[in-house]
């Protein structure tokens, strides 16, 4: 037991603690949001799997699987519990609050804290699945991660966050200074290309459903989801042609080869999902997108547009994965849930106003206290209703629930 007031702590930008009762209050809305999706057009999920399913899409995904369809769900992640003093990570505390809300409304919900990459991880998954989720009829793949440990040779992949073939220059925020600055950032080597490929691109999520075939778990008709960003001309140096956007390249490729390895088998497909830009952990970490979801939210929110993580991912089941029939797709076969971020009087707003950020007028013509609360959120730090001068119990187990 550890009660105790929890002040936020920050390293640079990033909170090095989080809240529970935060953590707990952002879960719930999200079932809020869920629980409001309209009944399935078609068969709707039973039993789902998410890879990276503690915070942002991924948590929005298992969220709106459980809350919104009525799925059994398996979540993987990596986080840390607490210890002694300290506090857990976010997702750690998301999740312990999504299963303690399960067991409450009888739903069942598994989960694996440990590295999705590793063999012993998906050994894990597939004893879990056997008994309790078979067959599987989704699997979301939604991990996030600067680094990958490979399974089959030991070696240790670091992503970066580079341009290719020749240097970036952009106006960005500094975030701890909240100073707006032009950054030049070099480009990749190529070896740092490859590793990002391995780290972010499709191989892993390749051997999770290669793994899930071989076992026999698979329904027919089975899906499977990866979720990428292409975004707008001024992120694409650093984004779409950057090291990111050649990883997510290589997930494309992925979806076309596993449709091929579902589709004669269980009539199943593979689809990548491209994303609107929204704050989570991962986004803010890539160079110029702070100043982009600084901006981009507040034009939306202008044109009600706006839509946080819990609300495309519903859009993604309601249009999309639960209308019985085969989802609209782009002409390169991804589902488009970016499509009001990408409507042209949007980012033409957002680009006019681009130019015009400077450090004294951050917070007049972009919402960079609304961005830096919903980065805060993410930590459950400065969630309304929350008395953060009480004390709170830090030590909260995570059980899975098995109605
Ligand atoms: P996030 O940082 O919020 O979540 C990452 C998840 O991956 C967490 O659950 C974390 O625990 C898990 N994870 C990381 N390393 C792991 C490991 N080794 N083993 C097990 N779990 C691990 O990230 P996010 O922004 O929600 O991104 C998820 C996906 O959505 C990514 O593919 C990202 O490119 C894509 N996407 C994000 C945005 C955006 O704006 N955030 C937009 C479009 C698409």
């Amino acid at each position: 037991m550890s009660r105790q007031v929890i002040k936020r702590r920050s390293r640079g930008f990033i909170c090095v603690n989080a809240h529970p009762e935060g953590c707990r209050r952002n879960v719930e809305r999200q079932i809020a949001v869920a629980e409001k999706l309209p009944p399935a057009r078609g068969a709707a999920p039973r039993n789902v799997l998410v890879v990276g399913a503690s915070t942002g899409y991924g948590l929005a995904s298992r969220i709106a699987a459980a809350w919104g369809c009525g799925a059994r769900t398996l979540g993987v992640f990596f986080e840390r519990p607490p210890d002694g003093d300290k506090t857990a990570t976010a997702g750690y505390y998301n999740t312990a609050a999504l299963a303690e809300r399960a067991a409450r409304d009888g739903r069942y919900a598994a989960h694996i804290n440990g590295d999705a990459f590793s063999d012993e991880c998906k050994r894990s998954a597939i004893e879990i699945i056997r008994r309790h989720l078979t067959p599987l009829d989704l699997v979301i793949y939604s991990l996030a991660s600067p680094k990958r440990t490979h399974p089959r040779t030991g070696i240790v992949h670091n992503s970066v966050l580079k341009p290719i073939g020749r240097p970036f220059s952009s106006r960005t925020v500094e975030l701890d200074s909240e100073k707006v600055v032009d950054v030049t950032l070099p480009p990749a080597a190529e070896n740092e290309i490859a590793d990002t490929v391995a780290v972010m691109g499709g191989e892993d999520w390749r051997m999770w459903i290669e793994a899930l075939v071989a076992e026999g778990l698979l329904a027919p008709g089975v899906r499977t989801v990866a979720y990428s960003y292409i975004g707008p001309e001024l992120t694409w140096p650093i984004y779409r042609d950057g090291t990111i956007g050649r990883a997510k390249q290589n997930l494309e490729q992925t979806a076309r080869t596993l449709t091929q390895l579902l589709s004669p088998k269980f009539d199943g497909s593979a689809y990548i999902s491209v994303n609107k830009a929204v704050v989570t952990q991962a986004s803010a970490a890539i160079p110029v997108v702070p100043l982009y979801l600084s901006l981009l939210p507040k034009v939306m929110r202008g044109k009600h547009l706006d839509e946080n993580p819990i609300e495309q991912i519903c859009r993604l089941f309601s249009d999309f994965l639960s209308t019985g029939k085969t989802p609209a797709t782009d002409e390169a076969g991804r589902i488009r849930l970016d499509d009001r971020e990408m409507r042209l009087d949007v980012q033409s707003e957002v680009s006019a106003l681009f130019p015009q950020v400077t450090t004294e007028n951050l917070r007049q013509i972009s919402d960079f206290a609304g961005f830096q609360r919903e980065f805060r959120n993410l930590f459950g730090f400065e969630v309304s209703d929350v008395d953060y001068e009480q004390p709170f119990e830090t030590d909260v187990p995570l059980r899975d629930s098995s109605a």
